[in-house]
């Protein structure tokens, strides 16, 4: 096991009494098992004095275990009680009365894209996550990360955030910084050189290696390149998350884009992660039971599928990403914007973004979110493709290169089924995963949306579940240390919901309403959202990797 600089700098800061006391009841629980009292009444007989105690609340403690009275006691940044205050005379200088409330650990998004806003710090409390109960969210997904990582990240610490962070260190970045915008193959020194990057990413704290292979210049790789970097991240412990090759019917198909997953995880000795995990597409709607069997299959034969997906029936994604063909992104924008007006390439390019449309659903399924470059027209902003086009009297796909030409859009692209994402949903190795980005509602109410909708009114999955999905599961998949979990030891990353209250109120009109039913948020011990209103603490880390020692 390789020790590292920082990790020994993290021991020495972090050896206070609580932590070796903790580590000791830790190593005791799991070799004195016969031993053992119940560890909250061994911890108080430490503990005297609380910073915080949320008494009196449903506990739901994010190993999918069910609802239990408990109140949870807070030291520093650590949860240190969890049990009967009130018998253990526990005093603590703010008590958080959560009666009739349900306490669970934050939610931890392992697929954002909240990069924008937590760099600007006018936007870094990242209020968008922070209202649904989400305390951790990870950034670097799809294959772009910031390179280097390791002064990213550092960054993010110093300037201050709402949430926790933590980051993959992305493959399309990677290539593009080795070999820009190319759709070749990677030379043999090209390939040293993106293996050094990754392993610079790697030991910089990333997570793993994220793929975005649908997108430019990611999906230029072919599979033995993918597994070549994937070994990298392997040695160091990481884990692959993709954006995979093809959720629909672009290219090789999603079942065979599944199996690519599974062949980089086989022979990359890595476990892998689907981000998004869904079915696009009318060509692939009902694929989702091959889907599952699939990856159980795989999983029996001992490779570490897992995936998340968020729950709503419409992706989001850019409209170059959605209708043009990857190959007429080859070079970058000016080679795309000089196809887009070569007579002799121009209408393959439009047949294919024709095919392309119909995968989506058509004209009427695409809903402009945003837009980009200096002359867009503001006013295409929550109007569909087709309505667009018909002002414009031209045809969908005419009218799509124009608004790519002008800078491009953010859509809304509604391809999914309700069935289908039920299906993925209540798979045991399906976690959430907001994939929140400007101008979908998803950002701003992936979380809530899921217990209102989806465990309360249609009884998908249960809560405990819901809960586990979000927080435990999430922070073992990703070698998370300590995190996600409402245990004395953990990090207090703490929330407190109601919920008869709990719901999105985000939507494709109106993207970036708060939800509503989040009481209490705590960050690392401190309390970000008290009584339903920011507080204006930026408690928020930038974590990095578990790589071995403490
Ligand atoms: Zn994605």
């Amino acid at each position: 096991m390789i020790v590292y600089p920082d990790e020994i700098h993290d021991f020495l800061l972090h050896r206070h009494w609580l932590e070796i006391y903790n580590a000791a009841a830790k190593f005791l629980d799991k070799h004195l098992k016969g031993a053992k009292t119940a560890a909250p009444a061994r911890e108080s007989q430490r503990i005297s004095k609380l910073d915080t105690l949320i008494r009196g609340g449903s506990l739901i403690d994010g190993a999918g275990t069910d609802a239990v009275k408990a109140d949870v006691g807070v030291a520093g940044d650590r949860i240190v009680f969890v049990g009967d205050a009130a018998k253990e005379n526990l005093q603590a200088d703010r008590v958080i009365d959560a009666t009739g409330l349900i306490v669970a650990p934050g939610f931890i998004d392992p697929h954002t894209h909240a990069d924008d806003d937590l760099f600007d710090p006018k936007r870094a409390a990242n209020l968008a996550y922070l209202t649904q109960g989400v305390t951790t969210v990870f950034i670097g997904n799809d294959g772009r990360s910031r390179i280097p990582l390791g002064k990213a990240l550092e960054q993010l610490q110093s300037q201050g955030v709402g949430t926790n962070v933590a980051s993959f260190v992305g493959h399309g970045s990677v290539r593009q910084s080795v070999m820009g915008m190319s759709d070749a193959a990677p030379t043999p020194e090209q390939l040293e050189k993106m293996k050094s990057l990754v392993r610079e990413g790697m030991d910089d704290g990333a997570l793993g290696l994220s793929t975005g292979l649908y997108y430019a210049p990611g999906s230029y790789a072919k599979t033995e390149e993918v597994i070549e970097l994937a070994k990298v991240a392997a040695e160091r412990g990481g884990v692959y998350d993709t954006h995979q090759r093809d959720e629909s019917s672009y290219t090789i198909g999603l079942l065979a884009s599944i199996e690519e997953v599974i062949r980089i995880g086989r022979e990359a000795k890595i476990p892998v992660h689907i981000s998004h995990i869904k079915a696009l597409g009318a060509d692939v709607w009902g694929q989702s039971g091959k889907a599952v069997e699939i990856i159980n299959r795989a999983r029996a034969e001992g490779v570490d599928v897992t995936a998340n997906q968020y729950p709503y029936v419409a992706s989001g994604t850019g409209l170059s990403a959605s209708l043009l063909p990857r190959w007429a992104e080859a070079g970058g924008r000016q080679e795309t914007l000089k196809r887009i007006d070569d007579p002799a390439i121009r209408p393959k390019l439009i047949a294919e973004m024709e095919q392309n449309l119909k995968r989506r659903g058509g004209a009427n399924s695409l809903l402009i979110l945003s837009v980009s470059g200096g002359g867009a027209d503001r006013s295409m902003v929550g109007k569909r493709l087709d309505e667009i086009a018909k002002s414009r009297g031209k045809g969908a796909v005419e009218t799509a290169l124009e608004i790519i030409k002008m800078g491009g859009a953010g859509v809304a692209s509604f391809n999914m089924t309700e069935s289908d994402i039920e299906n993925f949903m209540k798979q045991p190795w399906v976690m959430t995963g907001s994939d929140g980005s400007s101008g979908h509602p998803r950002k701003y109410g992936t979380y809530p949306r899921k217990i209102r909708e989806y465990v309360l009114n249609r009884h998908v999955i249960t809560l405990p579940r819901m809960i586990q999905a979000s927080s435990l599961q999430v922070a073992e998949t990703f070698n998370l240390k300590d995190r996600g979990k409402l245990g004395p030891g953990y990090f207090a990353d703490v929330i407190v919901f109601d919920e008869k209250t709990i719901a999105d109120r985000s939507t494709y009109d109106k993207p970036e309403v708060f939800a509503e039913g989040v009481k209490y948020v705590i960050v690392n011990g401190k309390v970000a959202i008290d009584g339903g209103k920011y507080t204006g603490a930026t408690a928020g880390r930038a974590l990095r990797k578990a790589t071995g020692g403490v």
